[in-house]
């Protein structure tokens, strides 16, 4: 009987440092309120999966930037993301792809050829709306898919 309730013990504690974990991840500066709401789409996305997204901690901003060059970026050295206005004008949906685009470098370390949201090209607001359901639930199974390769070694 001891040894049950030593073990039921474990559990709860392994299951509270699990879940506290979650609820305190830290989150990045973001100024523009756009920008909030998109964060918080995606880390609905997160806890409705039970994907641990607990290196968002590790980013320090979401900012934007006034750049022609690229969409957004994120510098792996500080630990920041930039948005260009240029997309928050294209839209949206825009907004959202490049957003998860760059927490996917930034969070989940993906490369370029991880998923359709993650390819270096990029797309039109059109483009974004008409692919989004597509693009995300496979965005989503690769970020799951990156949780459970932490455990096959
Ligand atoms: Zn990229």
């Amino acid at each position: 009987m001891k040894k049950l309730i030593m073990i039921l013990v474990l559990c709860c504690t392994v299951w509270l440092k699990v879940s506290n974990a979650q609820v305190n991840v830290a989150r990045p500066y973001v100024k523009e309120e756009y920008l909030q709401v998109a964060l918080n789409i995606w880390i609905n996305d997160m806890k409705s999966r039970g994907i641990d997204y607990s290196g968002l901690s590790r980013i320090k901003s979401i900012t934007m930037v006034e750049r022609y060059d690229r969409s957004g970026e994120y510098d792996r050295g500080t630990n920041t993301i930039v948005i260009a206005y240029m997309t928050a004008e294209a839209g949206p949906a825009s907004i959202l792809g490049v957003l998860y685009h760059e927490l996917g470098h930034g969070v989940f370390s993906f490369g370029h050829t991880a998923n359709a949201i993650m390819r270096e090209r990029s797309y039109t607001e059109r483009e974004w709306k008409a692919n989004w359901p597509v693009f995300r639930e496979e965005y989503l199974r690769s970020c799951k898919q990156h949780n459970e390769s932490i455990f096959n070694w």
